[in-house]
């Protein structure tokens, strides 16, 4: 029998990827009361967003999970480029000059993130209602009104669900920016790709990626925390082929013979295969009222970089504080206007940084490779130069220095003392020179370790900040 429901909450949040489950986290560590919906009966078991990045540590340092995760992944170091058995570049990932509390990325399956969210989700009070999915929502004024049906054949049950602010985090086929008529604009890349979680019974070192050149396509290996397991990806460019066939261990065996040169590695025991294509859309508003979009519902792009998940994270943590401001009366809605403005540039610029690599990777151009293989990768091995390009992998150099929230006061120049006067609080020359080296209004506050006063006991930047429930910059 069908049965309808009518039923009130604070937030609705759709989709418990990792970005929707942030969102809930992040909600309910702030007292709010929200609920969260996944039409799934079950989390995904896929090892899918392998790359959990420097910046996403932090904000799961804040969170209180990153040493849980860090304990169940692999801290990945660097990255070999080769062709054939020639090494073209080895690209440093750890430095130590970044000052950063995790200078790696840790490889870490999405389906074990997901769980250490749950679980952080469970022990501050909520729950995933599984099996209900959104069908259709209406806005009226300050309220929305969310259709959702309870795909469990047992129970059969419509629920309307009245509430104040509904966050769309249903991925990249999003029901809730297709009912808000929202544009997803961009394009499909020509190219499809096989996947497989398989083991290689080779001698490479297991805490870097590996990547082969070749006129047909890359061939990429990602380490996976356990011993022995790999994550292969290959792009599929045989245009004789009438269809592109499913990924399976003897063609995958014979690409790798083709792609690397090897002919001794066997690939074995696979536990997850797939073919996917690629995409590169970005929505052109975050928020219609009060819905806002955040995670793959709002941005996706090619997993070069590994930077989807992260980005959808990291939307979701930027959001969560400012609506529980806007929520307790404590700002005024005008703050949320600041979400979009902040996150979609990162968005945007996330999809133009992996599009370039992601066609310069899958070329078969001979003028093309023959400029990344000659020019890029000679820049890309200078000293001076990974040490950027780390940087903007890790989201490190994320900043909201345009935004409207970032104020910066540096005074008169003439208000300088030319001397050093320890009597007098107006700043010498070389105090302003330091002052401008270091973090501008807008940029991520780094870790810095610090005494508590009068008891001069340690503490650290971070662990301040995560005591505070409503972080300047994030
Ligand atoms: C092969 C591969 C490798 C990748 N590697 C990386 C990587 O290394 N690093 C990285 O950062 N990213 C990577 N990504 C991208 C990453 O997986 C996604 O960016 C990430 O899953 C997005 O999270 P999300 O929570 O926004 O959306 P999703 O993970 O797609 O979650 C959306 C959720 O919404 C639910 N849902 C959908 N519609 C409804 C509805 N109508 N009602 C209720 N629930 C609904 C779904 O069941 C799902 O649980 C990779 C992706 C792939 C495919």
């Amino acid at each position: 029998m069908n049965q309808s429901l009518r039923n009130k909450t604070d937030v609705l949040i759709i989709g418990a990827g990792p970005t929707g489950l942030t969102m809930a986290c992040e909600l309910l560590r702030r007292g709010l009361n929200c609920r969260l919906i996944d039409k799934a009966e079950e989390p995904s078991q896929t090892s899918k967003a392998l790359g959990v990045h420097s910046r996403t540590l932090e904000v799961f340092e804040d969170m209180g999970i990153s040493k849980q995760l860090i304990d169940r992944g692999l801290q990945v170091k660097g990255i070999n480029v080769h062709a054939e058995s020639k090494n073209l570049l080895h690209l440093h990932l750890s430095f130590q000059t970044l000052h950063v509390p995790y200078p790696y990325v840790l490889s870490v399956p999405q389906s074990e993130t997901e769980r250490q969210l749950i679980l952080l989700l469970q022990s501050l009070g909520g729950e995933v209602e599984r099996s209900k999915e959104l069908i259709d929502l209406q806005q009226n004024g300050t309220r929305v009104t969310a259709l959702v049906r309870d795909n469990d054949e047992n129970t059969n049950i419509t629920e309307e669900i009245s509430t104040n602010w509904l966050i769309g985090c249903d991925g990249a086929r999003s029901q809730v920016r297709k009912t808000l008529n929202l544009q997803f604009e961009g394009s499909t890349y020509e190219e499809e790709f096989l996947l497989a979680d398989v083991d290689l019974d080779w001698n490479k070192s297991h805490d870097e990626i590996h990547v082969w050149f070749h006129e047909y396509g890359p061939w990429v290996v990602i380490p996976l925390p356990q011993l022995n397991q790999w994550r292969l990806i290959v792009a599929f460019t045989d245009k004789a082929a009438e269809a592109v066939p499913e990924a399976s261990t003897e063609l995958l065996q014979q690409l790798m013979r083709e792609r690397t040169g090897d002919t001794t590695t066997t690939i074995s025991n696979p536990v997850w295969m797939s073919n996917f294509r690629i995409h590169r859309r970005l929505v052109n508003r975050y928020r219609q009222g009060c819905v806002f979009l955040a995670g793959d519902a709002a941005h996706i792009h090619s997993p070069v970089g590994a930077q989807g998940m992260n980005t959808g994270i990291q939307d979701a943590y930027n959001l969560a504080w400012k609506l529980a401001l806007v929520i307790n009366n404590e700002a005024s809605t005008s703050l949320l206007d600041t979400y979009e403005a902040e996150r979609r540039p990162v968005a945007k610029s996330v999809l133009a940084a992996t599009d370039v690599p992601t066609r310069l990777l899958t070329t078969q151009n001979p003028a093309l490779r023959f400029v990344r293989d000659r020019l890029l990768l000679q820049l890309l091995s200078l000293e001076l130069i990974q040490p950027l390009v780390v940087k903007k992998i890790a989201e490190l150099d994320i900043h909201y220095r345009n935004s409207s929230l970032s104020q910066e006061y540096q005074g008169s120049l003439l208000d300088t003392n030319l001397l050093p006067d320890k009597e007098s609080e107006t700043p010498t020359l070389k105090d302003r020179f330091n002052f401008q080296t270091g973090p501008r209004a807008g940029d991520r506050a780094p870790q810095g370790f610090c005494q508590r006063y009068p008891s001069r006991s340690q503490t650290s930047l971070f662990e301040q900040f995560q005591n505070w429930v409503y972080p300047i910059a994030v």
